[in-house]
């Protein structure tokens, strides 16, 4: 059977519908309700698993849809608590998504749990990518496709499922993964929505950040969608040359433009736009750099994230020195600038995106 056929005969997932979607399709409407109940709470894994649905209406499910689009192919467990996920798609591509441990557990002094241990997901939005990012793997191989709004709901799904973390358990969403998420905007704004319905996942819009490459017109777009979610932004270079070197895309969408549009957007004044900057030894990691990022920034609510390189066979780029890091860092603060040095989690598996992809493929041919 080729790819084609494949895809032709596939059937869709019921997770690509809101609920309100879901009443218009299931009849009578309170269904929807136990079916996504069934779905994102209890995390069964067929129709025939929700009890209190009639079997006719199984039948009819099951004839017309499936439940979760993904399995897991691959997992690799960090040393930090890092889970990086190879899930499979219905046609056979795959893709990756990533469990974050943020916060340990604590205990008070009987024990007992005080606070529990905080989690977030970083999820993928296409099967490749267009933006040809010089530093990154998943760029090597690509463009293939969108994910459509269920293959990015299910990752949640399949992540939470597999670390029991229950339903109603406090999680954080960033699309981070694998793609552009604002290349892929109409299946990624239904996605956001699944994820905030009350009788499903009821993960906020507060708690999901869409993290850009920096499509200034999409950013623009988001922002009029008005879903509520955070930006964050890869800005990784301070004049336009180098950008370009390391985002392509930067051509079309420069600095200037980006800055423009993150200013227009609409941010929760408690908040701040989150500016990513991958730090490469002896590119972009002096202190005119940071003098020059400070006054970019200026009149913007923003927190810097610097973020380590972490290299990859093949690449010419080199990680930081921590003394120069640390130098950035403290510079920036010194001068006002939120700043924070991103733990380079998962340092111990494939934690740049596209890796643990790139190595199965490998694993698979040889
Ligand atoms: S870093 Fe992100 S935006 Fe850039 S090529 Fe890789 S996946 Fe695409």
């Amino acid at each position: 059977m080729n790819t084609l056929t494949k895809r032709v005969d596939m059937k869709e997932s019921i997770m690509n519908y809101t609920l309100d979607e879901l009443k218009n399709i299931v009849k009578p409407s309170f269904r929807a309700k136990q079916i996504y109940g069934w779905t994102y709470h209890k995390y069964v894994e067929s129709f025939s698993d929700m009890a209190n649905l009639p079997k006719t209406l199984i039948e009819e499910l099951d004839d017309k849809f499936i439940l979760n689009p993904l399995k897991i192919v691959k997992k690799e467990l960090s040393n930090d608590g890092t889970i990086k996920y190879l899930l499979q798609l219905q046609d056979e591509k795959t893709i990756e998504a990533v469990w974050l441990k943020m916060k340990e557990e604590q205990l008070n002094s009987n024990g007992e749990v005080s606070q529990e241990a905080k989690y977030t997901i970083c999820v993928s939005t296409q099967v490749g990518c267009k933006v040809g990012c010089s530093f990154c793997l998943t760029a090597k191989g690509g463009f293939t496709r969108d994910l459509t709004p269920s293959e990015i709901v299910a990752q949640v799904l399949t992540l939470k499922k597999d670390n029991k973390h229950k339903h109603n358990r406090k999680i954080n969403i960033v699309y981070m993964g694998m793609g552009e998420p604002l290349d892929n905007l109409d299946n990624l704004s239904k996605a956001i929505k699944i994820f905030t319905e009350k009788d499903g996942l009821a993960i906020g819009a507060k708690r999901q950040t869409v993290s850009t490459s920096g499509l200034s017109n999409k950013i623009d777009q988001l922002g009029s969608m008005d879903l509520g979610v955070h930006i964050a932004i890869s800005l990784h270079a301070v004049d336009d040359d180098l950008r370009t070197e390391l985002i392509p895309m930067n051509k079309a969408h420069n600095i200037n433009s980006i800055i423009e549009a993150v200013k227009r957007f609409p941010i929760d004044t408690r908040k701040r736009v989150m500016f990513e900057y991958l730090v490469i030894k002896g590119k972009n990691d002096d202190l005119n750099s940071a003098k020059k990022l400070i006054k970019l920034l200026t009149g913007i609510k923003a927190k810097v994230n610097l973020i380590y390189f972490n290299p990859y066979p093949g690449t010419d780029y080199e990680r930081p020195l921590k003394e120069d890091m640390t130098r950035f860092s403290d510079f920036l603060i010194k001068h006002g600038l939120l700043c924070t040095i991103r733990d380079s989690k998962g340092i111990d598996i494939s934690a740049a995106c596209g890796q643990l992809k790139e190595k199965n493929k490998e694993e698979i041919a040889s």
